[in-house]
């Protein structure tokens, strides 16, 4: 591992201004940071140690939930509001990595984990124009069934890893940035950039920014919502496809709908398209049929992973049929 200097911040204010120096990263719970540090994929001058802060999580006037970026993925996921009002975020983190890492992982440090590319990790053999901008990708003649098939370029198709980002895509989650400069916030799915032609630039982040929160805004029908993740194997394994999705039926029409994509794109894909085509649309299989190859018509498979156009439209169907079926049951006692 290449040296660098260590501080622990007191508070979000002395943190973003260690993190001002050229070359700073802010440590959370280190699953991915130390990972890549060790791997020299990272090379940080400074770390500015964030892990003791911000780990609340609170209710505001409005009903809205701002959760610290401290805050471990386990108790994100065993929060009692969470649980209530958002099951689909709860299901979205318990599906990704491992009890002992979620017990570790913080909010911002999964929003803000890197491509699990084996090409990207692969320094000795391949070229990656995310590593190092204008090599080139082996990934895209390379062994591709993991890789994206939506908002992709000719520069990179990697995935976005995270699960709990799908989950928040759907929910409208707002992430609080600070920074020695001053507050904003932004919207979940305008943090995460397309790689278009600049694969190393993967957030809207500024220097120094630091997330202090990410800010769940009330969506009273989330309270029926799921997610549901298909991958190689039944634990630890990134997604080939996952949907997270709420839906809102009065009299059979759909009256409102939240539906994002994970596996498929280099970053949480909210799936505005079929949401667009769903909403004031009767609930039927047929709809959600042309909704979610609405969403796909845009799909750009590489040689290994076709199968994730048709699989990522089963999944979205199947998981709207589920919804549908579990407020019968609830509706029916
Ligand atoms: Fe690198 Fe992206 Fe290509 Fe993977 S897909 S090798 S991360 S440029």
């Amino acid at each position: 591992m290449i040296p660098f200097n260590y501080a622990r911040a007191a508070d979000a204010q002395q943190a973003v201004l260690l993190g001002e120096q050229s070359g700073a990263k802010y440590l959370g719970g280190g699953t991915n940071l130390v990972d890549l540090m060790r791997e020299s994929l990272e090379r940080p001058v400074a770390l500015v140690d964030v892990s003791g802060l911000l780990h609340s999580i609170e209710e505001l006037h409005d009903g809205s939930l701002l959760i610290g970026a401290g805050v471990k993925n386990t108790a994100l996921a065993e929060h009692r509001l969470v649980r209530a009002r958002y099951p689909l975020l709860t299901r979205a983190i318990v599906a990704g990595a491992s009890a002992q890492i979620r017990n570790m992982a913080t909010v911002a440090g999964n929003v803000l984990q890197r491509t699990r590319c084996t090409y990207f990790y692969d320094q000795a053999g391949s070229r990656c124009n995310k590593r190092t901008p204008g090599q080139g990708c082996d990934a895209i003649d390379g062994f591709s069934r993991n890789h994206a098939i939506l908002g992709a370029s000719s520069s990179c198709v990697a995935t976005h890893p995270s699960d709990m980002c799908v989950g928040l895509a759907a929910l409208d989650a707002k992430v609080h940035l600070q920074s020695a400069r001053g507050t904003r916030v932004l919207p979940l799915t305008e943090l995460h950039r397309l790689p278009d032609e600049h694969p190393e630039y993967e957030t809207m982040l500024q220097p120094g920014e630091l997330i202090t929160a990410v800010e769940l805004p009330p969506l009273p029908f989330a309270a029926r919502s799921t997610y549901r993740k298909v991958r190689d194997r039944a634990s630890y394994a990134f997604a080939l496809v996952s949907v997270a999705a709420a839906l809102d039926v009065e009299d059979g029409i759909i009256r409102d709908v939240r539906l994002a994509l994970g596996g498929v794109a280099p970053k949480p894909w909210r799936a505005w398209q079929a949401e667009h085509s769903l909403k004031g649309q009767l609930a039927t299989v047929e709809n959600f049929r042309a909704a979610a190859a609405i969403e796909l018509a845009g799909a750009v498979p590489l040689r290994d992973n076709g199968f994730k156009v048709e699989l990522a439209q089963r999944v979205l169907i199947a998981v709207l049929n589920g919804l549908m079926e579990q407020q019968a049951k609830e509706e029916n006692g």
